[in-house]
């Protein structure tokens, strides 16, 4: 599908093809394994200039939009699915920054970012608020020039690895629509504890932990924009630009399934034959590859939208990721099929597509949700179809 690619796309593309196939693929089930920030893979991904795809070139970075993002992800994520989102947290924590930092906040955090030496976190789940995220209780109570901060965040991906933090909390809780403020934490600020570290199914070599604030106490230049009640909106601004990078994890694992699969059922010989040569397996086969070549389709249409600033650019944006995601899940499962009774083992590769795949439809909202999301603005911009109203029943005249 390169020709849904520009020059520069397909640059960044095969940048990072290079480090997945040289770097993460080697290393993929050992980080599994153990479970383990594998930092010699990040300094090889800030080493090939990949952590500063996304941040503006005035702020040290490549300058590129989502859809070079979406394909560095894509490729990472065909090697490892944990690599894929260990790359694209940090997007998704330096979003706020880029979309509502003050200037003084970018140049003090965004070239840290794109040199690969900050990582960066995204802190809006809590224990009692997922899927409602505008239920938040984590407090930031002003004390002067300072707010201070109590409470604690949930699945925190990259947390226990990052420097930084971008954490929302409650700063008017008498307010409906501007409740909630975003803040930038450095893990040395006082107050500032990684609480339990998650022991997960996939994505295993990136940490998601708890975030315990205790009198977490801040300098006002840490409020994200420097204006209170604005987070809800930035975190949500935010959402929209990065699930084009889950989805793009998706694309990733389903067609790093699907190339292992491809590879086994011409290896795999039964009744003297290679599996490949039996016109079930071949349909499964084809039905993965054009599941593959839809979603992929979908998320560079959707990350092109995010990039030209689309008015639909939320409805895309949980469209790519519902759909991509959902295929991810279809295809990593028939990959295992496809291996049979080696498909459900640790020593072959494709159990681990599975379970790296089952957390893109939850995480950065779930597809249950993203169908809200698509279903409300499908609503809202009905009006368009008003002309249709007068065939509802068809006219007499016209049957
Ligand atoms: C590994 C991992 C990493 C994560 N990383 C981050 C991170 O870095 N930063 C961060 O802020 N969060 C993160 N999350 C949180 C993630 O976004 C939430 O888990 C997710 O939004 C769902 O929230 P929940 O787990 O509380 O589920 P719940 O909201 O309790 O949902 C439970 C079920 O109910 C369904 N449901 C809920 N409400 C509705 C509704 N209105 N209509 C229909 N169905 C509904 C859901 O779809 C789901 O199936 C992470 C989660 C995990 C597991």
């Amino acid at each position: 599908m390169d020709e849904l690619l520009s020059r520069q796309n397909l640059q960044w593309r095969d940048r990072a093809r290079a480090v997945a196939r040289e770097v993460v693929l080697p290393r993929a089930w050992k980080y599994d394994r153990l479970q383990e920030y594998p930092w010699d893979i990040k300094e090889a991904l800030a080493s090939a200039g990949l952590m500063k795809v996304w941040i503006p070139e005035e702020y040290g970075g490549a300058g590129g939009g989502v859809l070079d993002l979406c394909v560095v992800v894509e490729e990472l994520s065909r090697c490892c699915g944990g690599t894929g989102v260990l790359f694209a947290v940090n997007a998704l924590g330096s979003f706020p920054i880029l979309l509502a930092g003050t200037e003084e906040q970018k140049r003090k955090y965004l070239p840290g970012i794109a040199r690969g030496e900050t990582l960066i976190a995204f802190g809006l789940s809590e224990k009692g608020a997922g899927s409602d995220a505008g239920g938040l209780s984590c407090r930031a109570e002003p004390d002067g020039k300072y707010y201070v901060l109590n409470g604690s965040k949930k699945w925190n991906t990259n947390g226990p690895a990052a420097h930084l933090n971008t954490v929302f909390a409650v700063t008017d809780p008498t307010s409906k629509s501007r409740r909630v403020s975003g803040f930038l934490l450095e893990r040395d600020m006082p107050g500032y504890r990684v609480g339990y570290v998650e022991d997960k199914m996939g994505i295993r070599c990136v940490p998601v932990g708890e975030l315990e604030l205790e009198n977490c106490r801040v300098h006002e230049s840490q409020l994200l924009g420097g204006k209170p009640g604005l987070g809800f909106k930035h975190a949500m601004m935010t959402l929209d630009r990065a699930r084009p990078g889950v989805a793009a994890q998706a694309v990733g694992l389903a067609q790093g399934a699907l190339d292992f699969a491809m590879v086994y059922a011409q290896q795999r010989q039964q009744f003297g034959q290679p599996i490949s040569s039996f016109q079930m397996v071949q349909q499964m086969l084809a039905d993965m590859a054009t599941k593959v070549a839809a979603a992929r389709a979908l998320v560079y249409a959707a990350a092109k939208a995010v990039d030209a600033g689309s008015e639909s650019l939320t409805k895309y944006s949980a469209m790519c990721k519902l759909f991509a995601t959902d295929v991810a899940m279809e295809v990593t499962t028939a990959a295992v099929q496809i291996f049979g009774g080696y498909g459900y083992m640790r020593d072959y590769p494709v159990e681990k597509y599975m379970r790296d795949a089952k957390i893109t439809q939850i995480y950065e909202g779930t597809n249950q949700i993203q169908r809200l999301v698509v279903a409300r603005n499908l609503i809202k911009e009905a009006g368009h179809l008003g002309h249709l109203e007068r065939f509802i029943p068809v006219p007499e005249d016209l049957r």
